[in-house]
């Protein structure tokens, strides 16, 4: 038999995979370059951020071996994640959320990185109450965010410091929540290292009374290099993996 197409023989790779596999590699190692940098044994864990991306593409990664995925807007989740039913992949909420999103955001998060209020603690609690007592989904990890602004104003979302400990203690005590850590995105034009040796700070108070709270979500395209030199467990890599997207304001 002749071959056709002999450039498409083998992988099997459509363009957006074959770009996607490259783009994904690509950070990997940067990844693997920053934890060796950093004296790390153990890699943080990628999660890759497809907001505004096809439910297509995500398929595409999970394919490629991506497990973990970040959305920040509850309705294109709530979609997307329908849309894949079946593929053994994991879905983080990352974004502002409103409480009254609470219920369909457990539906389909193992994880909210995004928790900057007790008022939001308790409604995932309520919620993830009554998604175990129907389906019996694990309990859902919390990592509190922390806002890194210097007026430690809330402007791209995050609980002020000193709030980080009353707000640990709603999740700790709230059952179906699981304290998994804190959380943070480097405020725009500072330097992300004095942001995250910030967040590491944090993190270790907080580890000091709830030592299983061991994760650091912090990390993006831009800045992941100085997120895992200050202790990163979870980077949530979006466009330099899956390109631009179309910029919201
Ligand atoms: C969009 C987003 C990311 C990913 O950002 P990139 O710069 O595309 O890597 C990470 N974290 C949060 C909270 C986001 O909203």
């Amino acid at each position: 038999m002749s071959k056709q197409f002999p450039t498409a023989e083998g992988s099997g790779d459509d363009p957006r995979t074959a770009e996607l596999r490259e783009r994904l590699a690509a950070v990997r190692q940067r990844i693997s370059s920053a934890t060796a940098a950093a004296g790390r044994s153990e890699e943080p864990q990628l999660i890759v951020v497809s907001k505004f991306h096809p439910a297509a593409d995500v398929a595409r990664l999970a394919e490629l071996g991506v497990a973990d995925f970040g959305e920040n807007r509850d309705q294109e989740a709530a979609a997307k994640s329908a849309e894949l039913a079946g593929l053994p992949v994991r879905w983080h909420f990352i974004g502002q959320l409103q409480s009254n999103k609470a219920k369909s955001v457990v539906k389909y998060a193992s994880s909210v990185h995004s928790v900057d209020r007790p008022q939001l603690a308790e409604a995932l609690a309520k919620a993830v109450a009554r998604q175990q007592s129907e389906s019996g989904r694990p309990d859902l990890d919390c990592y509190i965010q922390v806002s890194l602004e210097d007026d430690g104003g809330a402007h791209r979302g995050g609980a002020a410091p000193s709030d980080v400990e009353r707000l640990a203690e709603s999740i700790a005590t709230a059952a179906g929540l699981r304290l998994a850590g804190v959380m943070a995105v480097a405020p725009l034009g500072a330097h992300p290292e004095e942001a995250f040796e910030k967040l590491a700070a944090v993190s270790r108070d907080l580890r000091g009374l709830h030592p299983d709270a061991v994760g650091i979500s912090a990390g993006m395209s831009q800045d992941l290099e100085a997120a895992v030199q200050f202790g990163a467990t979870h980077l949530r890599i979006g466009s330099d993996i899956l390109g631009s997207r179309p910029q919201v304001g």
